[in-house]
């Protein structure tokens, strides 16, 4: 199918704002055409549209070139946007692996888009078939989280590079947590696939929630209209400083993130130890998903000594489960005490 047939009608006509600063680039004498207001503080100019320096830095570091990426506020805007551009509000639909990350569904009910869900196995593997034969002539994107939140388990790009190519539509692939995991990054294969669509974040790796900053990365053509469609300055000027000072530091990031996951290894060795925890799955993410004796009670026990996990037992394939984030040193030493409590309590 060509992206043509994949994206609304209405996108595809949208006569874009421009905005000034996409008409010009360098420095000028005067910047008289965006009716800023020309006392100099740190923050009187708009920022840039479409974020250059923040994309050749990371394009760098990624190996991507920077029209085939797309920033937004989090993943949520990459989220939001990817229903906005390709999915016709009423009349669509997407399909996602089920248990998965709730924004998808949470958009696609915004955005008046039908959500169906596809169970994993009960270990937490792919359906494909299942995966395509949910799907119909109005499915217009397949939703994979790799490694998958709240599950912790990533796919093989064998396995998602079958998904891009036997689905007509569009495959987003959700990596927000790609850096912990030992499986490589979708990205290499968006020359091979043109209606793949790859989801990174600053939230987690870059240890850098706060600034509110997600990556799409995508054919060219996607990327050109997911640009139309943006709001024009979607990116602050403080985000993309930020980025950029997080860019700087990338040797520390990579050190951060090796540390991480050699305390996710220690976290699930002690927690292994006591009675109350009956399985740890295997995680490639930031975070374990625990069995435990009793969830709710074990998770009313630890937030009431201020240690605060997620109650995953109401999910599919998730009874009795908590999500437990790896902390820093000093959280996960106090979450084994406090478990270590509830068991002799
Ligand atoms: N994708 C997945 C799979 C997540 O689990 C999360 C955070 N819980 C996000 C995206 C959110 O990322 P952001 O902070 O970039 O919106």
């Amino acid at each position: 199918m060509t992206l043509n047939k994949l994206v609304r009608p209405n996108i595809l006509s949208l006569e874009p704002y421009t905005c000034a600063r996409n008409e010009f680039t360098g420095e000028a004498r005067a910047w008289l055409d965006a009716n800023e207001n020309s006392r100099i503080t740190e923050y009187n100019r708009y920022p840039d549209p479409l974020q250059i320096e923040v994309k050749r830095r990371l394009g760098a570091y990624r190996g991507v070139e920077i029209e085939r990426m797309f920033l937004g506020v989090g993943s949520d805007e990459c989220i939001d946007i990817a229903y906005r551009v390709f999915c016709r509000p009423g009349i669509d639909n997407v399909v996602a692996i089920e248990p998965t990350y709730g924004m998808y569904q949470v958009c696609a009910a915004i955005n008046d888009i039908e959500y169906r869900r596809v169970s994993l196995h009960e270990d937490f593997s792919l359906n494909i078939d299942a995966l395509l034969d949910a799907c119909d002539e109005n499915t217009k994107i397949i939703w994979i989280c790799t490694p998958n939140n709240p599950t912790g388990n990533a796919y093989t790009r064998e396995q998602l590079c079958e998904i891009c190519r036997r689905f007509k539509g569009i495959t987003i692939v959700d990596e927000a947590y790609i850096d912990f995991s030992p499986k490589g990054s979708m990205i290499e294969f968006l020359n091979e696939f043109p209606r793949l669509i790859v989801m990174q974040t600053f939230s987690k790796a870059w240890a850098s929630a706060a600034i509110r900053l997600g990556v799409s990365y995508a054919s060219p053509e996607i990327i050109n209209i997911y640009n139309n469609v943006k709001y024009p300055y979607n990116i602050n000027e403080l985000t993309q400083r930020q980025a950029l000072k997080a860019l700087d530091n990338i040797a520390n990031i990579e050190n951060v993130t090796k540390e991480l996951i050699d305390a996710r290894k220690r976290l699930a060795d002690s927690l292994a130890t006591l009675d109350c925890v009956q399985k740890i799955y295997p995680s490639d993410a930031n975070f374990l998903l625990v069995k435990v004796s009793n969830a709710n009670d074990i998770y009313s026990f630890l937030r009431d000594n201020g240690v605060i996990v997620r109650n995953r037992c109401r999910v599919h394939l998730c009874g009795e489960c908590l999500r437990i984030t790896v902390g820093d040193e000093s959280e996960n030493n106090l979450l084994i005490e406090k478990l270590a409590e509830y068991v002799t309590k």
